[in-house]
């Protein structure tokens, strides 16, 4: 999610002149898009504010920005801590953005100019010389801020905030260069579910699913500019239903009403009528009105909110990827009840069994994978909810699992009521033990896949390949992910901090044009395994990145798959 936000921030400041540019060091803007759901992500960015606490001292003109969940959940409260933040965004108020930064840039520009201020002596590497002082701690944190918290549940004015949203997404730049064949689209912001470890339900808001005509549309456009796959996004994603003319908005953006939320189970949604878009509705409408689209999946889904009728869609259109991310979270029911997630563990493996029932078809080259997330040392948690997490791990073969230890987080429930009672050391051994379950399912996974041919759709080159130029060119990656931008000759860097386990950010790869013959790429099937090849000879990472090629499997690892470019797929 945090991806895509960063994608449409980045494209709105680009058609306002703002430009990209690849140094965080020098940049006039620099925008963190922060996550509060883990704690490291969080220490990242204040580290990073940290040194731009010092880099204010060189250019006072920069103006710092942090937009996200971090900045939704601690207000003004992240100014006093950080005064060096000129600018406060959260995720619901993105569409402010620009008229933000135009406003904070403004301001520090007639207060400072671009100069040291006077009193600061610099080496010749530029760097400070003299001691911190008063004088200059008053120039530095003399920032126009602009704060535009989102710090409710707004039920009032949810329809206006979420058309000022939807024209945000409405206007995203769909231009080839962008893409390099594969987007996110958002179909649902917000989420109502309320788990007690989480703050999403209070930093975006209520659940709101946009209007399936423009999600399609999106997607049109998208494939148009030649993307091949495209990831639906959402927090609860198969939760997706849109009722048409429920209620009067501009962007025509609504609400599910109350107490007809659709509550799971097996069948299709009993509240479902004409008038209503569905989960299942929207995939099989996305699959057909656009064949462009090679590639449909979408994360992250919620175990309870899965009919029938999505599996069947998914099993009934070939181009839908037979790929879940389920988080089951925890395998312990007492747990799963203090995380408040709606559902028990043998709800959980119902649901895992009726969906390899209709969508496990190895035998037709069709197979289905599972991915999970679980948390570990959540509040109480016993060695004997541990071992039925264990267990859980063993039964439900995940492709992979995102495993974190629990940490309590500021604005969530768990972190007001529950106490922090399991010992870090617990957490760890728990945290390794649990990984090498993992690694040793995901392992004999990924073993079942080898001497197969898979259709593999190509993102780029390998961490390990970028790390080898990098190393060979002496060239070094921009730490932490940094994107940068360039605003009518102002440099904007914005910096990701990953929100969901799912997205993760592409260091500074080199250029696919330098690469060729034998350099090792980086793919995804369908069931988003990765598979690691080399550019055959004859051609070059150019021409591969970005298509969907056959890929023979010889072998695999717990993490990768690795092959060989075949001529055709079998
Ligand atoms: S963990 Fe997921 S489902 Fe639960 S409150 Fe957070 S976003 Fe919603």
């Amino acid at each position: 999610m945090n991806e895509l936000d960063s994608e449409l921030v980045t494209g709105q400041l680009r058609t306002l002149g703002y430009a990209m540019t690849p140094d965080r060091e020098h940049a006039d803007v620099v925008l963190y898009n922060t996550c509060s759901v883990r704690e490291h992500a969080e220490q990242k960015v204040w580290s990073r504010l940290g040194e731009d606490r010092l880099r204010k001292l060189i250019r006072p003109a920069t103006v710092v920005g942090v937009i996200g969940c971090m900045a939704e959940r601690d207000g003004v409260d992240l100014i006093r801590r950080m005064p060096v933040v000129d600018v406060l965004c959260g995720p619901g108020e993105l569409d402010k953005l620009p008229a933000l930064i135009d406003n904070a840039v403004r301001t520090r520009e007639s207060l400072l100019g671009d100069e040291p201020p006077a009193g600061v002596e610099l080496d010749d590497r530029g760097r400070i010389v003299l001691e911190d002082s008063e004088e200059r701690r008053r120039l530095t944190s003399a920032a126009a801020v602009a704060l535009q918290g989102n710090t409710s549940r707004r039920s009032g004015t949810l329809a206006a905030a979420a058309d000022s949203l939807e024209l945000l997404d409405l206007s995203r730049s769909v231009s080839p260069d962008e893409h390099s064949g594969s987007a996110y689209v958002r179909i649902t912001r917000g989420c109502n579910k309320f788990c007690t470890y989480c703050v999403v339900p209070f930093t975006r808001g209520a659940e709101t699913h946009r209007p399936p005509e423009h999600i399609v549309e999106e997607c049109r456009r998208l494939a148009d500019a030649g993307v091949l796959e495209i990831t639906l996004l959402g927090q609860t994603v198969n939760h997706y239903r849109f009722e048409h003319g429920a209620s009067v908005s501009v962007g025509g953006v609504v609400q599910p009403q109350k107490g007809r939320s659709y509550q799971g189970g097996h069948r299709r949604d009993p509240f479902a009528g004409e008038r209503t878009t569905t989960f299942a509705d929207l995939l099989a409408m996305i699959h057909e009105r656009v064949p462009g689209i090679k590639r449909l999946r979408f994360v992250t889904s919620y175990p309870r909110d899965f009919g029938d009728d999505v599996l069947e869609v998914i099993r009934d259109h070939p181009r839908i990827c037979r790929y879940l991310h389920v988080p089951a979270q925890s395998g312990s029911n007492r747990i799963l009840q203090a995380m408040n997630r709606g559902y028990s563990i043998e709800e959980y493996f119902e649901f895992l069994d009726r969906a390899r029932a209709f969508l496990h078809q190895p035998e037709i080259g069709r197979p289905l994978t599972v991915a999970g997330d679980i948390i570990v040392g959540f509040p109480s948690e016993t060695d004997d909810d541990f071992r039925a997490t264990a267990g859980l791990v063993e039964r439900a073969r995940y492709k992979n699992c995102f495993i974190f230890k629990y940490s309590p987080r500021p604005g969530t429930i768990a972190f007001d009521k529950l106490a922090d009672d399991v010992p870090e050391d617990v957490k760890r051994r728990r945290n390794s033990e649990l990984l090498a379950i993992q690694q040793r399912v995901s392992a004999a996974v990924g073993a079942e896949f080898v001497g197969r041919t898979l259709e593999v759709f190509v993102q780029g080159v390998s961490k390990r390949e970028a790390k080898r130029r990098q190393g060979a060119s002496g060239g070094g990656g921009i730490a932490g992910g940094s994107v940068a931008l360039t605003v009518g000759g102002k440099g904007v860097a914005v910096a990701g901090a990953s929100c969901s386990a799912e997205a993760s950010i592409v260091e500074n790869p080199p250029a696919a044009g330098d690469v060729g013959g034998g350099a090792q790429l980086t793919s995804r099937t369908d069931g988003d395994l990765i598979v690691l090849f080399d550019v055959p000879a004859g051609r070059s990472a150019a021409e591969l990145i970005g298509t969907i090629v056959p890929v023979r499997i010889e072998r695999s690892e717990a993490l990768a798959l690795h092959g060989t470019v075949t001529p055709a797929a079998g």
